[in-house]
């Protein structure tokens, strides 16, 4: 599914062959989690492939690095300019990429000098499968932002992101919803949380969550649309008697929540702002229209 015989990753400065390409089973990342990654998606456009935000997301991966003290050999622009060539060597225009970068064989718990970095990109359907999804609240909190920053993608954290989907996928539901240490919630196991509540939308805000690239464009877009929105702590509770919620991400894109702990919700999804939400996301991606929404 990720690659097969002519697929090209970039390795160390290397375009090699994904099947040929070797990593480090003494890796201090492959042991301890303390690597860092992007998920980031192209787009088919009038103007050929476009990776959507592309600038957020290498900002993102230069942040998460520096929060794990990683220093990284290239800039953003580089990194940009990287991941168009691994699009044009594997034919590909609507696709994920998966920037990684991973520490060489080190297996004290000490800081260590040397980084590998690979890029990868495959084509990945939407990543909750484009029906409303059901969802339980995972018994399973986000990591305490001082326990590891919460701010970065590290590999490490998503075994918390894992466990909470066997969990919920256990029990007959789709994905998880977390709390927050403090008990509100935060955002799903790869997807930041939007709840539509009197006409208004509520999202946690930022110290307790990824900052989603998606979970920004969608705040700027219901702007734009008029919608009221705000950022504030929402507790379980709150969901009762709301109209929709729906979950962002540049994996999942914009996805319906169809209930939360079996709680489903009643308003025609077609009825809400998520859905408006979600078709202008989609209009957005494809149609080119990227410049006027990159964040500065
Ligand atoms: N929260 C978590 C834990 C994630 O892994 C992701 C995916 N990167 C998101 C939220 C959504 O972020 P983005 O919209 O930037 O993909």
């Amino acid at each position: 599914m990720y690659y097969d015989n002519n697929t090209i990753i970039f390795l160390n400065g290397n375009w090699e062959k994904a099947s040929e390409a070797k990593g480090d089973l003494y890796s201090q990342t492959l042991h301890y989690g303390n690597g860092v990654f992007e998920g980031i998606r192209s787009y088919e456009t009038p103007s050929g492939a476009q990776i959507f935000k592309a600038r957020d997301h290498y900002k993102r991966l230069m942040h998460s690095a520096e929060r794990m003290n990683i220093k990284l050999p290239y800039t953003v622009e580089d990194f940009i300019d990287l991941s168009y060539k691994l699009l044009k060597k594997n034919k590909l225009k609507n696709a994920y990429i998966r920037p990684l970068i991973y520490k060489g064989a080190h297996l004290a718990l000490t800081p260590t000098t040397g980084v590998n970095i690979m890029i990868a990109a495959w084509v990945w359907p939407q990543y909750l499968g484009g029906e409303r999804v059901k969802v339980m609240i995972s018994s399973y909190q986000r990591p305490n932002p001082k326990s590891i920053p919460i701010d970065a993608k590290i590999t490490g954290t998503y075994a918390n992101s894992i466990l909470a989907t066997e969990e919920a996928k256990s029990k007959g539901f789709d994905e998880a919803l977390l709390l927050d240490s403090d008990g509100f919630i935060a955002e799903g196991s790869g997807e930041n949380f939007f709840l539509e509540k009197d006409g208004v939308l509520l999202t946690p805000p930022l110290g307790n969550i990824l900052p989603g690239i998606t979970r920004a464009t969608v705040i700027e877009m219901a702007r734009k649309l008029n919608f009221p929105i705000i950022e504030t702590q929402i507790r379980p509770e709150e969901i009762k008697g709301a109209d929709a919620a729906f979950f962002t991400g540049t994996a999942a894109e914009i996805a319906g929540i169809k209930s939360i702990d079996s709680v489903e919700f009643t308003t025609p999804w077609e009825d809400t702002m998520g859905y408006s939400l979600f078709l202008t996301y989609r209009n957005r991606v494809t149609q080119n229209e990227f410049k006027d929404f990159t964040l500065v």
